[in-house]
């Protein structure tokens, strides 16, 4: 009898075969950088399918060649990941940023223009500005909360709107947590293709992913996570994703191929291990931020709390959080009555909660968004997104949230 299983249920098994592996009940790390072939025959098929000489027959797979084209420790992560954002196929990448950057500069040519959502992890931003223009690329941002008529003057406002190629966006915006609609996204995507230019959308959806936001049912082309983030989930591997279909995932893989930005076997490994406690992690997490959320929602020394849970209803967000989004996640952020003297004695005063930027770890971590992952931003522009001095970011991790809330409490009695 036909059964489908949830991705959690099969984060532990997907993908393996224990037979070609001495019956080992968990993959092992394959560290080797090439790998045999039985015959030269064998080897010669598989090159046709890697170089793409040759379409591949029914039954037929892509034979292990050399760890920088694939190894059974990222295809076998690459299926396992599949499976949350229900794609046709995945690359792992050495970092969020090679797998953000590789997608760039596939399908950008000079002369194209990119449409991107701000603010934008503080990286992303950096190639977006410092290196597109340098390669002939045009670049135009827009902001959560202009609507659709909004975001097409902007486009037409450049002078090349037919040059239109990628529109880029994160969702919640990091770390205002305002959303983006992926889906009138796509609608202007559609409006500016041609028969044979495809306008791509494409969603980092590292804040939200893989549990709580699905880009891909929204009709964006590419999901990018960094696997730094709630994918390792322990604060101790880089790593990035990007999935998609298998005919615009080929052309992914194979920049992957010549920049070798793949992700190595060990990193691998590692996010297999993660992924088996993926939803639980991600679960309690977000348990913990609704409850942190309320507590200072509550608290007098708090101006703002920014928190998908916190939306209300009936507002244009809160229509956007009811189709896109299916839990309310573990980061927030919060402004303090007063300025960035209140938010750094906030901050030196934590005691369990660590100070250190990054996110979607097991432990809570808190920054200062204005002057840490955010300070390449100009002061125009930091204050147009609302983010002010006396901002402070939380991602929420594991712990009792009694002890998280009891250290957020201390650390405001100090101000
Ligand atoms: C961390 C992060 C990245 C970059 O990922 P790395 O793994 O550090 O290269 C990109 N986008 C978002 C939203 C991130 O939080």
């Amino acid at each position: 009898m036909d059964h489908k299983y949830k991705p959690e249920s099969l984060m532990m098994s997907y993908g393996y075969k224990p037979e070609l592996s001495e019956g080992a009940i968990k993959c092992p790390i394959f560290q080797t950088s090439t790998f045999v072939f039985k015959t030269a025959e064998e080897g010669k098929a598989f090159f046709e399918i890697a170089y793409g000489k040759r379409e591949k027959l029914a039954n037929e797979e892509l034979g292990l060649i050399y760890s920088r084209i694939n190894n059974p420790d990222l295809e076998i992560l690459e299926d396992r990941l599949c499976l949350w954002d229900n794609a046709e196929s995945c690359a792992v990448f050495e970092s969020g940023m090679s797998a953000i950057t590789t997608v760039l500069l596939e399908f950008l040519e000079p002369g194209d223009l990119i449409l991107y959502s701000r603010p934008l992890y503080g990286g992303t931003d950096h190639f977006i500005h410092h290196y597109l223009p340098k390669i002939g690329i045009g670049t135009v941002g827009f902001k959560p909360g202009q609507d659709r008529d909004e975001i097409i003057k902007l486009l037409e406002d450049t002078g090349k709107p037919g040059k239109l190629k990628i529109i880029y966006m994160e969702t919640p915006a990091n770390p205002t947590n305002e959303l983006i609609d992926i889906e009138c996204c796509k609608s202007i995507a559609k409006q500016y293709s041609q028969p044979e230019n495809e306008v791509l959308v494409v969603v980092d959806n590292t804040y939200m992913g893989p549990l709580w936001q699905h880009p891909l049912k929204h009709g964006a082309n590419f999901v990018i996570y960094s696997a730094t983030k709630y994918i390792g989930g322990h604060s101790d591997i880089i790593a990035g994703a990007v999935l998609g279909n298998k005919e615009l995932m080929k052309r992914v893989k194979t920049l992957r191929t010549f920049l070798g930005n793949m992700a190595g076997p060990w990193t691998g490994w590692l996010l297999m291990r993660s992924l088996e406690t993926l939803k639980i992690r991600m679960e309690q997490q977000q348990k913990n931020a609704i409850e942190v959320a309320n507590f200072l929602h509550k608290h007098p020394k708090v101006k703002k709390v920014n928190y998908l849970g916190l939306i209300k209803e009936g507002s244009k967000e809160h229509d956007i959080f009811k189709k896109q989004y299916s839990g309310s996640g573990a980061m927030l952020s919060f402004e303090l009555k007063g300025g960035e003297r209140e938010a750094f004695r906030f901050l030196n005063s934590l005691k369990m909660i660590k100070l250190a930027v990054s996110l979607g770890g097991t432990e809570c971590l808190a920054e200062h968004p204005r002057t840490m992952t955010h300070a390449g931003i100009d002061d125009s522009d930091l204050k147009e997104m609302g983010i002010t001095d006396s901002m402070v970011r939380l991602s929420i991790g594991v712990e009792n949230y009694k002890d998280i809330i009891w250290d957020i409490e201390q650390a405001l009695n100090k101000i």
